[in-house]
């Protein structure tokens, strides 16, 4: 027995927390199955997975691509693909070069609202730099309070900041996650600010295209948006998944192992993975 984690973002994309002391955090929260989901990169998971080895916790390789449905972000988790696959590869290069212009363009915004964030820094510090570093960085120079702030007045749709960078279909990522050997995953469908009506039209389409599952275990979920999202699972013959979101400092709250996720998910999931 042991809790299980199947999202969380470390140092390798905008989290806070390097891979292997993640893992080691786990190990202390008794999670005994985690998955690394960092954002547009893999690079943290063979790290975590050899960390987990010597802790005891079995350590999925993962990762969490947004994707365009229908002009609308989602967030698409993979599981258990093969890590050096080249379909997650390119996925990565494609979102993270894109990263790269959307980011210049953010900063030049800001800097135009009196706000400076040194780019080139950033991405010296971060490997794929993403909204919450920015925020961090208007925090530092005094701009915004927190990172609720800095998100609600500068980074988010709506904002003079926020810029909108382009994203891979998520018919495109779920096939490249699939290709590879993984599961694919619709990320917390109940955060995307949609109407439940919409939000059943996506899981009906996203099964449609292919996704093997749904994160209906989720930190930030109420009962009742847990109790909906096992219910469109079901209706669809989809996998559940669950996690937390943890991103160490950047998201204060989570704790890595406090989404409740039921041991009884992970054999159906584990059995679709080639890696694992
Ligand atoms: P990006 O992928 O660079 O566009 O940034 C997305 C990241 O920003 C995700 O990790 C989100 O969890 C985080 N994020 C999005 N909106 C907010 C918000 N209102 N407050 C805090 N974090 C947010
Ligand atoms: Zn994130
Ligand atoms: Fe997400
Ligand atoms: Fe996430």
């Amino acid at each position: 027995m042991g809790k299980i984690d199947l999202h969380i973002h470390t140092t390798a994309s905008d989290g806070t927390d390097a891979p292997t002391q993640a893992v080691a955090l786990a190990a202390q929260a008794g999670v005994r199955v985690l998955a690394l989901c960092d954002h547009d990169t893999v690079a943290g998971v063979l790290p975590a997975i050899e960390a987990g080895r010597e802790l005891g916790v079995q350590v999925l390789p993962g990762v969490e691509f947004s994707a365009d449905w229908n002009g609308r972000e989602v967030h698409l988790l993979g599981y258990g693909f093969e890590p050096a696959a080249e379909q997650i590869a390119g996925c990565c290069a494609w979102s993270v070069q894109e990263r790269a212009q959307r980011n210049r363009e953010m900063a030049r915004r800001l800097a135009k609202l009196g706000h400076p964030v040194d780019l080139a820094v950033l991405e010296q510090t971060h490997p794929v730099v993403g909204r919450p570093h920015f925020a961090q960085e208007l925090i530092r120079q005094g701009a915004a309070a927190s990172v609720a702030d800095a998100f609600a007045r500068f980074l988010s749709p709506g904002t003079p900041g926020f810029v909108q960078r382009r994203l891979l279909p998520l018919g495109k990522l779920t096939e490249a996650i699939r290709g590879a050997g993984g599961v694919a995953v619709l990320a917390h469908p109940m955060h995307y600010g949609l109407d439940a009506s919409v939000v059943r039209a996506l899981v009906a389409d996203a099964a449609e295209m292919g996704i093997q599952g749904l994160e209906v275990y989720y930190a930030a979920n109420s009962a009742a948006q847990t109790a909906d999202s096992e219910a469109l699972a079901r209706e669809h013959g989809l996998l559940r998944t669950g996690g937390s979101d943890y991103h160490g400092a950047r998201k204060p709250g989570l704790r890595i192992g406090m989404a409740d996720v039921p041991e009884e998910i992970l054999p159906p999931l584990l059995a679709r993975a080639r890696y694992t």
